[in-house]
C-alpha cells in the first residue's frame, strides 16, 4: 500500500468524567487494596475494565453479589437512582460516588422539574444505566416520560402544555436529539429544559463532522456499549462518511479494506484510552509505505 493521509480528531478520548473516574477506584484501591467492587463498569470500555480487573476490582450490578460487605463499593460514572443509595445504607456498605458531576447536574435538574410538579419528559435510550439513573432521582414520581424517538415523542399525550420540561441522557447524538428536541419546543412552547448533552460529547461530535467533511473513512475507537462512542458513529454517518466502523482496537482493523482509500479519520470515545489510537498508527506504520498524520481541531 502507498501513501496515507491519517485526520486525528481533537478533542477525543477520556473526558474528565471518565478520568475522575478511573481515578477514584484507583485511589480506593490505594487506599483500602484489592478487592474493591464497583457497581456497574466504571465506564464503557473494555479494556479500562479487564485492566481494571486485574487490579482486583470486581464488577457487580446488584449489591446481593457482594460476598464480602466490609469491601468498599464504588458507583459508576453513570450515576444511580435513589432506591440503588438507600439500599446501600441499608446494608451498611462503604459507599464511594464516582458520578460524573454533570450526570449529577442531569439529576439536579429532574428534581428540579419534579419539585415544580410538572410532566417530565426523559430522552435517552431505553435501559441505559445512566437514565435509569436519572429516572430513578424521583422514583415514586408518576408524571414522567421515557423517550427513545421521535415517534415516541408524537406519540406523548401532555396533560398541562405549560407545565412540561425535558432531561436528556448526556451522551447522546446532538444532531439526532435535535429532531426530538426541536419538536417538543415547537408543540410545547412553554416547556423547561437545559442543555445536558454534555460538552465532552458535544465536542467530540463537532470534531468527528470535521473528520467527515475531509474523508470517508472514519475509525470510532469505543466499545459497542459505549453511548457516547456510538453516537460518534451516528454523527459521522449524519454528516455523510460513508464507511465508518466502531471498534475496540487495532486487532479489528484489517488494513486490506483500506488499500485502496488515501486517507482515514481517527476518533475515540469518551471512555477509550489514548494508547489504543497510539497502537493503531503504529498499524498503520507498517501497512504503508508512508503516512501523514494531521491533527484535525474544532
Ligand atoms: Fe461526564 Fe460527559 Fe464524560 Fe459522560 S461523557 S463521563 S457525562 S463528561
Amino acid at each position: 500500500m502507498q501513501e496515507l493521509t491519517i485526520y486525528l480528531a481533537s478533542p477525543r478520548g477520556f473526558c474528565a468524567g471518565v478520568t475522575n473516574a478511573i481515578k477514584i477506584v484507583n485511589d480506593t484501591l490505594l487506599q483500602y487494596g484489592a478487592p474493591v467492587y464497583v457497581r456497574h463498569e466504571i465506564v464503557h470500555n473494555k479494556h479500562i475494565i479487564n485492566e481494571l480487573k486485574s487490579k482486583g476490582v470486581i464488577f457487580i450490578e446488584d449489591f446481593q453479589e457482594i460476598t464480602d460487605k466490609s469491601r468498599p463499593v464504588i458507583i459508576s460514572a453513570h450515576g444511580v437512582g435513589e432506591p440503588i443509595f438507600n439500599e446501600a445504607l441499608e446494608l451498611g456498605l462503604i459507599l464511594i460516588d464516582a458520578t460524573c458531576p454533570l450526570v449529577k447536574k442531569v439529576h439536579k435538574h429532574i428534581r428540579q422539574y419534579a419539585s415544580y410538579e410538572n410532566e417530565i419528559i426523559v430522552i435517552g435510550k431505553k435501559n441505559h444505566i445512566e437514565v435509569i439513573g436519572t429516572i430513578g432521582q424521583i422514583p415514586q414520581y408518576k408524571k414522567i416520560y421515557h423517550i427513545s424517538n421521535i415517534t415516541e415523542a408524537k406519540d406523548l399525550k401532555i396533560i398541562d402544555p405549560k407545565k412540561v420540561s425535558f432531561v436528556t441522557q448526556t451522551t447522546l447524538s446532538v444532531d439526532e436529539t435535535k429532531e426530538i428536541t426541536d419538536y417538543l419546543i415547537k408543540t410545547y412552547p412553554d416547556i423547561s429544559y437545559q442543555k445536558d448533552i454534555c460538552f465532552a460529547t458535544t465536542q467530540r461530535q463537532s470534531a468527528i463532522k470535521k473528520l467527515a467533511s475531509l474523508t470517508n473513512n472514519i475509525i470510532v475507537v469505543g466499545s459497542q456499549n459505549s453511548s457516547n462512542s456510538k453516537s460518534l458513529q451516528k454523527t459521522a454517518i449524519l454528516a455523510g462518511a460513508t464507511n465508518t466502523i466502531l471498534i475496540d482496537d487495532s486487532s479489528e482493523i484489517n488494513w486490506t479494506d483500506y488499500k485502496s482509500v488515501d486517507s482515514i479519520g481517527i476518533t475515540a470515545g469518551a471512555s477509550a484510552p489514548e494508547h489504543l489510537i497510539e497502537e493503531i498508527l503504529k498499524e498503520a506504520q507498517n501497512c504503508y509505505k508512508k503516512i501523514n498524520i494531521l491533527n484535525v481541531k474544532i
